[in-house]
């Protein structure tokens, strides 16, 4: 019998930062001393205090099934941190739980869009954006930017994507894969742009917010001519080095919010029961609590930004949050490199790979061909043996 799959999976690409780190996970397994600075991913462990919350849960019997929007005590302590750390106002019935932020993503993109609508994209955008809206059939609308403008857009790019078809934009600040942070007044000036499209939705990507080096978030929620068409999204993975434990959560207009849930009603149903108990004290500690990751990404931060600095050929910016440096490595085009014709920068993160066992992902996946994404979120000594290995294999 032949394998007739549906075209809609035929046509989605394979996630690039999953695809990545599952490729340095067989290498390693085959013996090769691989470095995976691939996969955005903290390597502390999940506070101790987070995970007596978890075990508590388990003799407590928190085991079955849980409210499709997540346990009222969780949707009202992510109402309490939107408050705390954002200044926005949500309430219960305005919050979806899910399993993982990216959940929450594909919820709210199965919920707004239809065949046809388009989805503006500031590039560098994560990677399972653009595929998150193939899926509803969407068309996906990239808004340039490159490193000399520190990745970020203007309003006159913005206004010049918009569209009759423009639907939706995704935003996400601070950026993965760049880092990159936009000011209030940044902010502000595309609100401006939006203000005049009355139909177009914000998706507003915080999932990064702790990870900042300094400078002040904001959220277009926060504006009060978008509150009515933001739907923030947020989770604990990367704050609380929570990745596996796949909780996500929004606050949206009610209405979004209600979709959401039915949508996630046919799908997964409720979020899992012990990982939820785990961030209703997760959110409910104070920000302080997870400060000595932050410190130490910051550090990690300018260890590998000095160390690539000694590289020939790569442009680098300063990332202001998120653990990820994203050089321009346009300059290796057309070179080869022991052996390795580079024609890109999938053949420059190959090569990386092949010649010094870093495994790092190609810009091409973010809509930055470009540019190469390197994970800080790992160990000092790591970080160091790699640029080491990068560095003799480029010079
Ligand atoms: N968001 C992380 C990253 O970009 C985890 C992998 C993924 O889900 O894409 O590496």
């Amino acid at each position: 019998m032949s394998q007739q799959l549906s075209d809609r999976i035929q046509s989605l690409p394979v996630s690039a930062t999953l695809a990545m780190a599952a490729k340095a996970r067989e290498l390693k397994q085959q013996g090769k001393d691989i470095i995976g600075l691939s996969l955005g991913e903290p390597d502390f462990n999940t506070p101790e205090f987070i995970k007596e919350a978890a075990i508590k849960a388990v003799q407590e019997n928190y085991n079955s099934y849980t409210p499709v929007d997540g346990y009222q005590e969780l949707k009202e302590a992510v109402c309490t941190k939107f408050k705390r750390d954002n200044n926005l106002d949500y309430t219960p019935n305005q919050i979806v739980v899910s399993t993982g932020a990216k959940q929450s993503i594909a919820n709210i993109a199965q919920v707004l869009l239809n065949p046809g609508d388009e989805v503006l994209l500031p590039a560098p955008y994560w990677v399972s954006y653009s595929a998150i809206a193939l899926l509803c059939e969407a068309k996906f609308v990239e808004i340039p930017s490159s490193i000399d403008t520190n990745f970020k857009i203007t309003p006159e790019q913005l206004e010049a994507a918009i569209t009759p078809k423009t639907k939706m934009i995704f935003f996400n600040s601070p950026n993965n894969p760049s880092g990159t942070i936009y000011t209030e007044k940044e902010y502000r000036a595309l609100a401006a742009v939006l203000e005049n499209y009355p139909n177009i939705y914000i998706l507003s990507d915080e999932i990064y917010e702790h990870i900042n080096y300094g400078a002040k978030n904001f959220s277009f929620a926060r504006i009060r001519s978008m509150y009515d068409r933001t739907i923030t999204v947020n989770g604990v993975a990367k704050a609380f080095a929570m990745t596996g434990w796949r909780i996500g959560y929004i606050g949206a207009p009610e209405w979004i919010a209600k979709s959401c849930t039915k949508m996630q009603g046919q799908i997964t149903s409720g979020a899992n029961c012990i990982a939820q108990r785990a961030t209703i004290t997760a959110l409910e500690a104070p920000v302080s609590e997870i400060q000595y990751m932050v410190t130490e990404f910051k550090k990690r931060r300018d260890i590998i930004l000095g160390l690539l600095k000694e590289i020939d050929g790569l442009k680098l910016n300063t990332p202001k949050g998120a653990f990820y440096v994203f050089p321009d490595v346009s300059a290796f085009f057309g070179k080869t490199i022991k052996g390795h014709k580079i024609n890109n920068a999938s053949d420059f993160s190959m090569l990386l790979l092949e010649e010094a066992n870093v495994a790092t992902v190609t810009g091409e996946a973010f809509g930055a061909p470009n540019c190469i994404r390197i994970s800080y979120a790992a160990s000092e000594e790591n970080i160091r043996t790699a640029i080491v290995r990068i560095k003799e294999v480029l010079s």
